[in-house]
């Protein structure tokens, strides 16, 4: 028996808790990833356990045409923590439709079809998305794909400006860059887009499906920069381990964006999964947990990995370590000999995305084990 398209871990994971699951040989792991980002409030976590199970047990699932008391809870929560005037909300099932989504929209209310993206790019898998994902690795096998995307190298902020004229549609970014290797954009490049798009009538999409929920200090990385898009995207954590996707948009989007559904959008369940983790995130400030364990495990993976590393790069809980050899070498050492799970961005960059949660002692655990494996 073999999974398809998924290559399979040596590890068989039986239990998660916090910030640490256990394979059915009852070892325990640290996990620095959080399966990409998806579990900011921990493995199991009891607010997100309750409030799924109470809905459960109240109504499981009806179509999304009819009003459910959660989903609106967590239509105003989302509103609530949407940057600007972001107070429209889409619902779906993954990152990738939340970006295929911002792309329909951005068409139907400019009225064009050409989309920008940045070299290096992830925006996801499904065909729109793809197509403004930059690997030929994920898109050869599948062309054509949507047409009339360009591409600009990041943080090139004349490049951009360039590149939007008339035609265009959207600009679509990451204000970090995840799979690309842990790029955060320069001020500059955001604010750019942001006054090109203006000028052009065109839809700014920020991709926040990685760095949102809290994982960069603020709820959005967009917040650092104080650049507010027409649309943001975001999924990965929004339902601590359960599959949800958002689109928020501004009025002059939602009262344009033609016609689309999904039939599981916003599911009950779905929906008190993540109104339950949107609502912890804030009552408890766990964007600020994670800017100050971020600031704390970034200055000592600097300090004390000097040499042995090239770079450090980053904000908050959202780290990339660019080191001086394969990732995935170092990556595998970390897991097997000191029950340390992290990611790679790339061949030479090893990705921490823990659980936001997390204290300085799991930050000082990761620095130990990174110190023997490259020492
Ligand atoms: C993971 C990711 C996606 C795709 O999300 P899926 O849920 O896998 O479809 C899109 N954009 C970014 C920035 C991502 O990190």
């Amino acid at each position: 028996m073999s999974g398809f398209v998924f290559s399979e871990k040596p590890i068989e994971m039986v239990e998660g808790d916090g910030a640490y699951l256990y394979d059915d040989s009852g070892r325990e792991y640290l996990d620095m990833g959080a399966s990409y980002a998806c579990v900011p409030l921990g493995h199991s976590h009891e607010a997100v356990r309750s409030a799924v199970l109470d809905q459960f047990d109240r109504l499981t699932y009806v179509q999304a045409s009819y009003p459910v008391e959660v989903r609106t809870r967590l239509y105003e929560r989302l509103a609530g923590i949407g940057p600007g005037d972001l107070d429209n909300v889409w619902l779906c099932n993954s990152g990738t439709e939340a970006n295929e989504a911002a792309l329909k929209f951005a068409r139907a209310a400019t009225g064009n079809s050409k989309i920008i993206a940045t070299k290096l790019a992830f925006h996801g898998r499904t065909m729109g998305s793809l197509a403004t994902t930059w690997k030929d690795k994920y898109k050869k096998p599948y062309e054509p794909l949507m047409g009339n995307v360009e591409f600009v190298d990041y943080n090139d902020p004349d490049a951009l400006a360039a590149a939007v004229d008339e035609e265009t549609a959207a600009v679509i970014v990451e204000p970090i860059q995840g799979e690309g290797g842990i790029n955060p954009a320069s001020r500059a490049f955001l604010e750019r887009a942001r006054e090109a798009t203006v000028d052009a009538g065109a839809a700014l999409v920020f991709d926040e499906v990685q760095t949102g929920m809290g994982r960069t200090g603020t709820m959005w990385a967009c917040e650092t920069a104080g650049v507010v898009p027409d649309m943001l995207t975001s999924a990965k954590g929004l339902g601590n381990g359960f599959p949800v996707g958002t689109t928020l948009c501004r009025d002059w989007i939602a009262e344009n964006y033609g016609s689309h559904a999904s039939t599981f959008s916003g599911g009950p369940v779905i929906s008190a999964a993540a109104e339950a983790t949107v609502s912890t995130l804030v009552e408890t400030d766990v964007p600020g947990n994670a800017g100050e364990v971020g600031e704390y495990l970034r200055g000592q993976l600097a300090e004390r990995l000097g040499d042995s590393i090239r770079e450090v790069r980053g904000q908050g809980l959202m780290i990339g370590i660019e080191v001086r050899r394969g990732s995935n070498r170092v990556l595998r050492d970390l897991a097997l000999d000191h029950g340390v799970l992290a990611l790679p961005a790339g061949r030479t960059v090893v990705r921490l995305l823990p659980p936001l949660t997390i204290g300085r002692e799991q930050a000082d655990e990761v620095v130990d084990a990174l110190e023997t494996v490259l020492g």
